[in-house]
């Protein structure tokens, strides 16, 4: 059970040290409490006191490091049910199952199509995370050439699936520093996979079909030595598997009930690439860690990972790009200047319409908080005060021989007051990004 703060300052020496870096003893105890500091800061700990306090120190849900290197992705120790009350920490891996029983050719050119699924949305890199091999075959020999082929293939994190634990130790011999999730222990094997999971120090999915039994596994495998878990609840259907993962989210974060204190996995298989998208994504927005795929398709998974990057963005903090002058192709002293705020969807809105217009232009981004145009205006954090201060700010003077800019149609209001300020001469652009290609080839016309 969790701690209160008061419970918690008991077990502390009291000296208001500082230490910490909180001001007594009390503010660190409630921090703890809140589950947001270390116990490690204090170090004044008595041995004693530390097993007291152990659950109270540790994240309600630990946090799970798969793979190694650049590709290695992190799950788990989230601290909310919801986006609002604070923000999600460490975004859902999305991954792919390829099967053992595929011809070379065809296993090959799956793992080329993953790794094309890595895109570039609003300046940020969003991506596959994570292959997933099942021993479908059942054969030892057909699981280990798939592996050595996606070693050699893919740089991604792993799940090696399969039921035989002579195949599972054959695979992590050849796989242990990639770090990979073994899947699965279940009733049956779990002091064999918590023996593999110890001898190749990785992460074990344990699995049972109900979350009463789910509990009394992980509470065996934990016994054996094992810490690294994730938890997965086996094939349901949706409405069943959210049930689920919430309840044990909401166990884990309210309660810090241990056994559900593991990220959560989740594989999804339907006939239809949409419908398997659309599970997906619910999963995405309800609690998984991992997703596991089928259909590898680009349309059906970039709105997976649009999704995911929109959810796992801080609410209180707008993705933001710098505020400063950009060029969009070989700019010159006659390019028109378009002016916007440092939004990153609407920058990247604007830059690929412009990109688009095959017009090089100067953006300005102004600096509004990484708020969109129009609550950035209602806000008064684009106001012709600071658009005329930005232009000076950057010299864009220096940069053309005209005196012509371009703000956003959207505020339009804002013309008369910025000419005043600014001395430039204000052309209201479009509304919609969409209609800079035109309004751009039409200037001047
Ligand atoms: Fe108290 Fe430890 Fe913080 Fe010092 S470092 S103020 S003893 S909690």
């Amino acid at each position: 059970m969790a701690l209160s703060g008061l419970e918690i300052y008991k077990l502390l020496p009291k000296t208001n040290c500082k230490k910490c870096g909180f001001p007594t003893c009390l503010a660190f105890a409630m921090q703890l409490a809140a589950k947001k500091v270390a116990l490690d800061k204090c170090p004044y700990v008595s041995e004693e006191a530390k097993k007291a306090l152990d659950s109270a120190s540790q994240p309600p849900i630990r946090l799970v490091t798969v793979g190694s290197g650049e590709e290695k992705i992190e799950i788990g120790n989230e601290t909310v049910m919801y986006r609002h009350e604070d923000k999600f920490y460490h975004p859902t891996a999305i991954g792919f199952l390829v099967e053992d029983d595929s011809k070379e050719a065809d296993l090959k050119k799956a793992l080329g199509e993953i790794k094309k699924l890595d895109f570039e949305r609003v300046g940020q890199r969003i991506k596959v995370n994570l292959i997933a091999l099942s021993n479908k075959s059942k054969d030892k020999t057909k699981f280990i050439n798939a592996l050595n082929i996606i070693l050699k293939e893919s740089e991604l994190p792993l799940i090696l699936a399969s039921d035989n634990i002579s195949t599972l130790e054959e695979a992590l011999k050849l796989s242990k520093d990639r770090k990979p999730i073994i899947y699965k222990a279940t009733n049956a094997n779990f002091k064999e996979i918590a023996g593999l999971s110890k001898s190749y120090k990785t992460t074990v999915a344990v699995s049972a079909p109900t979350m009463e039994e789910l509990e009394t596994l992980v509470k065996n495998i934990v016994n054996e030595g094992v810490q690294d878990i994730v938890l997965d609840t086996g094939g349901k259907n949706i409405s069943d598997k959210i049930w689920d993962f919430t309840q044990m989210r909401r166990l884990a974060l309210k309660k810090a009930f241990r056994p559900f204190g593991y990220p959560v996995v989740a594989f999804v298989k339907d006939e239809s690439p949409f419908q398997e998208a659309a599970i997906a994504s619910s999963y995405v927005a309800k609690y998984a860690s991992i997703v596991v795929l089928n259909n590898s398709s680009p349309s059906n998974i970039l709105p997976i990972l649009t999704l995911r990057q929109n959810l796992y963005t801080d609410p209180q903090k707008p993705l933001q790009v710098e505020p400063k002058v950009y060029e969009v192709g070989n700019v010159n002293d006659r390019s028109p200047i378009l002016i916007t705020t440092n939004f990153s969807l609407t920058y990247y809105t604007v830059e690929s319409e412009v990109e688009s217009s095959k017009i090089p232009s100067y953006i300005v981004s102004c600096d509004a908080e990484g708020m969109s145009v129009l609550t950035a205006w209602a806000a008064e954090k684009f106001t012709p005060e600071s658009i005329a201060k930005t232009l000076d700010k950057f010299s864009l003077k220096d940069k053309v021989k005209h005196k012509n800019i371009i703000i956003p149609g959207y505020v339009s209001v804002l013309s008369g007051k910025l000419e005043e300020e600014s001395g430039w001469k204000v052309t209201v652009g479009p509304r919609e990004a969409s209609g800079i290609p035109v309004f751009l080839r039409n200037l001047g016309k």
